[in-house]
């Protein structure tokens, strides 16, 4: 049946639930198929996206994160504009091309005008070389707007999941954190001329492998130029965490989060997808089976120690240990699963670039 499925392509959702159910030997061919897509449409290369974790404030609530509002746990922070611009000097140093910036919601003037500042600095430090991902949450459209007239031209906004009731179990019952509003932001990053990248949370309390398979219908359907997705892993301050029991194992997820990828791949053949740090956090070697199965990008963390260690999305979270570290210890493990990591290029989802030329 497996088999049946690949060769006919038929990725209906009754189709993707029977994939996500692969047996372990069963899944090679999965493996297999989304491998040789990848390297036919976007060639065995994998792009690095530095990561800033620019600010751990956040307006919103998010049931299963560790920097929600109302968690007292965290020592808060925002990265000072100085200490900002030397993290951008330093990956201009080390050969990254593209940068990430991160934060939880704000929408406060004095926050948006920061990411104005990091914006103009990284692209005149870098005489325009430097890409730049922004993944800030929902924001109005004229801060979309401003941040890509100065610069920005990916934005990475997870819809977590894409079943509405999913959701509205995950996140608070307000309107602050509205399901409606996720979809609509996500089309104003499109509207914009943004990348725009999403993805969602696999092994939740609750979630189905048909809501799973929807997921990735969604993100076909949506057309996504990006994707950056990975298991749930609980954290243990959050009102989210009285549910782990009814959680998959963790080897569950990361072979769901490994089938993920690689149906992804099988649906939309020229995007990028993460391999995430989600995914290495729970197995070792986890984030070389995803670049192996059909991702193409990682993300290592460049925000200095001191504060990153208040990021904490998740519980277990791990990070290489200096900058040297997490560049050579990438290329090693890239090399091991027969990748090139591409540096000087920024690695644009061709995707995108196909669907703006034609
Ligand atoms: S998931 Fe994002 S928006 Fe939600 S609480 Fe965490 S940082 Fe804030």
């Amino acid at each position: 049946m497996i088999k049946y499925i690949l060769n006919t392509e038929n990725y209906t959702k009754e189709n993707l639930v029977k994939l996500l159910q692969a047996n372990l030997q069963e899944r090679e061919l999965i493996f297999e198929k989304s491998s040789s897509i990848k390297e036919e449409h976007i060639a065995n290369k994998v792009y690095l996206r530095a990561l800033i974790e620019f600010s751990n404030h956040c307006e919103k609530d998010c049931l299963y994160c560790g920097i929600r509002k109302s968690n007292s746990s965290p020592k808060r922070y925002t990265i000072p504009q100085e200490e900002i611009y030397k993290t951008i000097d330093i990956a201009i140093a080390k050969g990254y091309s593209s940068i990430v910036i991160q934060a939880g919601e704000c929408k406060e003037p004095e926050f948006i005008e920061a990411i104005d500042n990091a914006l103009i600095y990284a692209k005149d430090q870098s005489g325009g070389k430097l890409g730049i991902t922004l993944s800030l949450g929902e924001q109005e459209k004229s801060t979309y707007k401003r941040w890509f007239d100065l610069g920005g031209h990916r934005y990475l906004l997870r819809i977590e999941s894409s079943n509405k009731q999913l959701f509205e179990t995950i996140h608070p019952r307000n309107e602050n954190h509205s399901f409606e509003t996720r979809l609509q932001k996500l089309k104003e990053l499109k509207e914009i001329g943004y990348q725009v990248g999403t993805g969602v949370m696999i092994g939740l309390p609750n979630q189905t492998l048909e809501d799973l398979a929807g997921d990735l219908l969604f993100m076909k359907e949506f057309d996504i130029d990006m994707c950056g997705m990975g298991p749930y892993i609980v954290s243990p301050d959050t009102p989210l965490a009285k549910l782990a029991h009814k959680i998959p194992s963790e080897e569950s997820r990361v072979d769901l989060s490994l089938k993920m990828i690689a149906l992804l791949r099988l649906l939309m053949k020229d995007i990028n997808i993460a391999s995430t740090t989600a995914l290495q956090t729970l197995t070792d070697r986890a984030r070389e089976e995803g670049i192996k199965v059909g991702a193409n990008i990682i993300m290592p963390n460049l925000t200095a120690v001191d504060f990153k260690d208040s990021y904490k999305l998740y519980n277990k979270k791990t990070d290489l240990k200096s900058h040297d570290d997490t560049l050579s210890a990438i290329e090693e493990q890239m090399t091991r699963v027969g990748h090139k990591v591409e540096i000087g290029n920024w690695g644009d989802s061709i995707h995108f670039q196909r669907k703006t030329t034609n």
